[in-house]
């Protein structure tokens, strides 16, 4: 998946909006993949709930660091071995996207 641009084509009343016809406000998401945990990114609000959306995506953070991305990926491992039997207190670090 490319990355689009923050061209101001995508801002109208300075909130980003997807592709989608007509554009919606684009929906911020962590990604929690191992190669960008934690990484915020904008996408089309309709991705996770419907087939029909665009392929609006443009990230807001940086790129992670090295040290970050490991550091982040080994305590993430951690939590969910050592916190097995309570998930729900980890809303957070079970959640995964679709997403670099
Ligand atoms: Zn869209």
């Amino acid at each position: 998946m490319s990355s689009s641009s923050s061209s101001s084509s995508h801002y109208l009343d300075a909130i980003p909006h997807c592709d989608c016809i007509p554009p919606l406000p684009a929906k911020e998401r962590t990604s929690w993949k191992p190669s960008n945990p934690g990484r915020r990114f904008l996408n089309c609000p309709m991705s996770l709930i419907s087939d029909d959306h665009c392929d609006f995506f443009d990230w807001i953070d940086p790129p992670v660091t090295e040290h970050y991305r490991i550091t982040q990926n080994q305590l993430r491992a951690w939590l969910m071995v050592s916190h097995s039997d309570c998930n729900a207190d980890l809303p957070e670090l079970r959640r995964t996207c679709m997403w670099p």
